[in-house]
């Protein structure tokens, strides 16, 4: 594979790459229903590297064809409670801020359609969603939201949109300077236009070592510095940038054209300290894997049964560096759309969680701590009490 050599953020040839993972399943939220299948996906290099002038962080090893998502996916976050009262909070709280109401919502990679419906129904809204993967199914209809099932391309730049959202897509993207590129020039005539963006945020990734949040489907990795950068750079003026969600999420709001006005200036990192964030992720993450493994081992010899409670990119990130230790014997998760489906690239066959009633497990590792009081009081209620590993 020929690495990329110039940032695709900003074309800057000034980047170091700094982490490697090899055998990455180049898939981890499309649907398998047999094991054969799952352990038949692909399985490739993935090279962090960071462009040191606008901050941008990046799969340089990434294989641009590799079709992700026309065969079906499986990526819905509305089964659990804490996930839906975050989401109608910040959605609540964007439309409070900037009035969003009676306004034409066009969704950029909207999945099956759910916050483009809440958005909709929060804000009497009509939306339009684009999204190749878009799959007429699950929700109850909305005669103010249709869908398209394409790519976004300049030519989207006739529907309808005082808003353009876009939420978890952009880290999926490796050609972010074009893409971003493309909004810009759907949008004509200077016309106001206000947007959305929502990814994983690198810096906490960074901070903590995460490396269960660096997978094959995500080849491009946001701070506030590169994501802000890059829609300066493509003629968007920054409005604000925010985490949420334990840090875990980043947060862009921009416009072009009329008379929003910024309140607060744009706190960025500068790249001297995202060089910082990087050194120490590289000093410290082999002893994260590290220990990791040696506390796997110790489970597996004292026979313990572990789970892992979260399934999805998470649990393939985790699994990626782990499955060949075999101390892992399920993945319990709530969505019952991927409940019998098998991980790609591992093997293993996700449960629900009435699974582990007979089971029970010693030991569950939590991919996602935030959910932490919702798992418990499950277990509770099925009278479990596992040791909880939160990550
Ligand atoms: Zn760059």
């Amino acid at each position: 594979m020929i690495k990329q050599t110039h940032c695709p953020g900003c074309n800057s040839a000034d980047v170091k790459e700094f982490f490697e993972a090899q055998n990455v399943p180049v898939q981890s939220v499309v649907t398998i229903k047999t094991f054969e299948e799952a352990v038949a996906v692909p399985k490739k290099d993935f090279t962090l590297a960071f462009c040191k002038n606008c901050g941008f962080i990046y799969n340089s090893s990434f294989d641009t064809t590799i079709d992700h998502y026309t065969k079906g996916y499986e990526d819905q976050q509305g089964f659990s409670a804490i996930f839906t009262n975050f989401i109608t909070r910040i959605t609540q709280r964007f439309i409070d801020k900037y009035d969003i109401n009676n306004k034409d919502i066009l969704e950029i990679g909207c999945g099956k359609g759910d916050f483009l419906q809440l958005i909709c129904e929060l804000g009497n809204n009509r939306g339009i969603g684009v999204d190749p993967a878009y799959v007429p199914s699950r929700l109850k209809p909305n005669q103010n939201v249709r869908f398209i099932k394409e790519f976004y391309s300049e030519k989207h730049g006739e529907l309808p949109a005082d808003v353009i959202v876009c939420r978890h897509t952009l880290e999926h993207i490796n050609d972010t300077g074009n893409f971003v590129k493309t909004i810009r020039k759907s949008i004509k005539n200077n016309k106001e236009v206000l947007l959305l963006f929502e990814v994983p945020s690198v810096v906490r990734i960074l901070k903590i070592n995460a490396f269960w949040d660096l997978y094959y489907e995500h080849c491009s990795y946001f701070s506030n510095r590169s994501l802000a950068q890059l829609f300066e750079m493509n003629g968007f003026e920054v409005l604000d940038t925010y985490t949420e969600y334990d840090d875990q999420y980043l947060f862009l709001e921009a416009k072009t054209g009329g008379n929003i006005r910024s309140k607060t200036r744009v706190k960025k990192e500068t790249i001297e300290q995202l060089s910082e964030y990087i050194d120490d992720f590289v000093k410290n993450i082999n002893q994260q894997l590290g220990q990791w493994h040696d506390t796997l081992l110790q489970m597996k010899k004292q026979n313990k049964k572990v789970v892992i409670w979260g399934g999805g990119s998470k649990a393939v990130g985790f699994l990626t560096h782990f499955n060949h230790l075999e101390v892992i014997g399920h993945v319990v998760d709530i969505n019952p759309h991927i409940q019998g489906n098998y991980i790609p690239g591992i093997g293993i066959q996700y449960v629900n969680p009435a699974f582990l009633r007979e089971y029970k497990p010693d030991t569950i590792i939590v991919m996602n701590g935030i959910y932490k009081n919702e798992i418990s009081k499950e277990l509770h209620e099925m009278n479990l009490s596992p040791e909880l590993i939160c990550l």
